[in-house]
């Protein structure tokens, strides 16, 4: 193989960027800033949601299951049920969202979760006023 200097001396000007400003965020302390519109977790204002259904009827994954709760969170909810996602299943398309009558659904901006236990993705959204 042919020796040539440039090629030996190109990793050398890494050393450049030693003074530059880094382009990557030190997370967990920086954390870098959301975006307007970005689909992040289900959030559920429950004195709203009526627990209709329809966001689990329109879910083309099957990721919606109805859970049941404690039906003085709102008396208007007639079925006694809100929606739970399952995060190994839904695909942020947001149709759910788009298809709640109360407008009671929607994603949050907020995105990052690790988990070694499977299970621990079925997520009852937050309960949030939207
Ligand atoms: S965002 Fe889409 S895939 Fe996820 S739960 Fe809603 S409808 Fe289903
Ligand atoms: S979140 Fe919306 S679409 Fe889903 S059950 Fe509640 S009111 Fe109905």
């Amino acid at each position: 193989m042919k020796f040539e200097l440039k090629n030996s001396l190109a990793p050398l000007s890494a050393l450049s960027k030693i003074f530059e400003h880094p382009q990557t965020l030190c997370y967990p302390e920086v954390k870098s800033e959301t975006v307007s519109g970005y689909r992040g977790f289900h959030i559920n204002d429950l004195s709203t949601c009526i627990g209709c259904a329809n966001c689990q009827d329109v879910c083309m994954n099957e990721a919606i299951d109805m859970i049941a709760i404690d039906k003085d969170k709102n008396p208007k909810n007639n079925s006694g049920c809100i929606p739970r996602i399952d995060y190994g299943r839904c695909c942020w398309c947001s149709l759910c969202t788009d298809v709640c009558p109360p407008d009671s659904l929607k994603l949050e901006s907020e995105c990052i979760w690790a988990d070694d236990d499977a299970n621990r993705f079925l997520y009852q959204p937050k309960d949030k006023p939207c």
